[in-house]
């Protein structure tokens, strides 16, 4: 590759976006890549994180390969560049139609945007199709989910490591997220086998985003509350919740208050999860009552709540998920709804389908005994996913070391929930204790930050019975904010 070619970005920004300025952080991100250097940029939810990717291949030509953790996700991004006017664009996933599948492998050399998992992109006989094109780099979006998901639920994210030792020629590798602790940075580094990467580190503060943490004494009382707050006041929103049922539940209870409210969950079937996050973004749906499984990556600007019904499993989820609000730039809200027994649960659920050891033991003894391990899996009663878990470190490590590596990870897991209930019960204003937890402080003491420093809500949020709510919430400048709508605020 030329490292000298002269690029300006301004114009290919221009050009290729409309946009006239590059925003905090893009600019060098897109050079660094430009350069060809393996690179990881760290950038508050909502920055603009996907036009690091966008632009470098304008400048460079061939493919951008891009390993993106959700379908919906995928979904949404192929979405946003085709209405920019991107025609080379495809994902190559589990949803496509096998008919649609030999379609897009036909063409596969002529896209500009290719979008996998990183389930997909192992499988042989897709490695060896997507090896033969001309990758200008490769992307991993959302990657804290190497180190969120990698270990213990989805395997395929280490095996990237593999994948990319075994390529001939390695493109650079740039690797974007929100939230990454010195360990996720690690291991993002490690499992996409970075050559002493480039890093733009920036803080995950959101300063529009005001914070509120409220004490009941359990799900019932959480249920009144959200019934009533919800009553009051207009989303749109995101209610998350820990289980599937939890998510349908509220949903109905919502409708039957004549709010417009859908549930989402992984276990509800793919063309419904679109659909539900399409109707989302087009405004038709106000509230979304979601397990974990929805909005990562998601680009819906006008979030201006975010209701926390559970306890989150880790600082990274939680920061995310707040995150999906306001991305606009305009004032929004987090409610985390909290009571004693949540931590518990959260750990409890976090841990559920993880292996015991003795069950790695038993898989162990099957398998040394000829038993394919899929049948010692079935009786040992693991989940596909459990399975795919168990494989993996058994490969790797063998029995033994892997029935310890399960300990490990329930360890981590449980030390993980253990930092959220600190951040929940300490002192102080919440904003400094959410960003503490990433070793960061807030950049600014905004005038709305959080419950404990004085925040009332009811200025944020917009009253459903009165065309603006009493307090005269939209002063001069939400007004002028509404008309044009305001980027570039982190
Ligand atoms: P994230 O960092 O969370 O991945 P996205 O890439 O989804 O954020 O971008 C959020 C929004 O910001 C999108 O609507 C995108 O079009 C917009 N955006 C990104 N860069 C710019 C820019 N330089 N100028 C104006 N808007 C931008
Ligand atoms: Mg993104």
């Amino acid at each position: 590759m030329d490292m000298t070619i002269p690029v300006n970005l301004d114009s290919l920004l221009k050009q290729v976006t409309g946009f006239d300025e590059f925003r905090a952080g893009q600019e060098e991100v897109i050079r660094s890549v430009i350069r060809g250097r393996d690179t990881i940029a760290v950038l508050p939810t909502g920055a603009g994180k996907s036009l690091c990717y966008q632009l470098p291949v304008h400048a460079l030509g061939g493919t951008v390969l891009i390993v993106s953790p959700l379908l919906s996700l995928m979904e949404d991004q192929v979405a946003q560049l085709k209405m920019q006017g991107e025609k080379r664009v495809a994902a190559l996933n589990s949803f496509l139609a096998p008919k649609e599948r030999a379609e897009v492998l036909a063409n596969l050399g002529s896209y500009r945007f290719l979008f996998t998992s990183p389930e997909m992109l192992v499988q042989p006989h897709i490695s060896k199709r997507i090896k033969q094109l001309r990758i200008a780099y490769i992307v991993a979006d959302e990657a804290h989910c190497i180190s969120q998901w990698g270990f213990d639920f989805r395997p395929d994210y280490l095996r990237m490591r593999d994948w990319l030792g075994n390529m001939e020629d390695r493109p650079p590798v740039l690797a974007l997220t929100a939230t990454a602790s010195e360990k996720a940075i690690r291991d993002i580094a490690d499992y996409l086998l970075m050559e002493q990467p480039e890093l733009f580190i920036h803080t995950p503060d959101r300063p529009n985003i005001a914070m509120e943490l409220i004490r009941l004494s359990g799900r019932e009382e959480k249920t009144e509350w959200l019934l009533d707050h919800l009553s009051q006041w207009k989303g749109p929103g995101i209610i998350y919740v820990q289980s599937r049922k939890r998510a349908e539940e509220l949903a109905g209870l919502l409708r039957s208050r004549q709010i417009v409210a859908a549930a989402f969950h992984a276990g509800m079937e793919g063309e419904d999860r679109i659909l539900v996050q399409q109707q989302f973004l087009n405004g038709e749906l106000e509230w979304i009552c979601a397990t974990n499984a929805f909005g990562m990556g998601i680009n819906k600007p006008d979030i201006r709540w975010i209701v926390h019904d559970h306890l989150p499993s880790s600082a990274a989820q939680y920061i995310q998920e707040i995150g999906r609000s306001g991305r606009d730039g305009r004032q929004s809200l987090a409610t985390l709804l909290y009571s004693e027994g949540d931590a518990d649960t959260a750990a409890f659920i976090a841990t559920d389908d993880l292996p015991e050891p003795e069950t790695v033991h038993f898989i162990g003894k099957c398998v040394a005994e000829g038993m394919d391990i899929r049948e010692a899996g079935e009786r040992a009663g693991l989940s596909e996913t459990a399975l795919r878990v168990v494989s993996y470190w058994m490969d790797r490590l063998g029995t033994e070391q892997a029935a310890i590596q399960m300990d490990r990870l329930a360890d981590t897991k449980r030390e993980e929930i253990f930092s959220m209930v600190r951040f929940a019960e300490g002192a102080g204003c919440l904003r400094s204790r959410a960003l503490g937890l990433f070793g960061y402080s807030p950049t600014v003491r905004p005038a709305l930050c959080c419950s404990e420093c004085g925040l009332d809500s009811s200025r944020i949020l917009i009253g459903r019975t009165a065309a603006r709510n009493s307090s005269g919430l939209l002063g001069w400048r939400e007004r002028i904010n509404s008309l044009f709508v305001v980027s570039g605020e982190e």
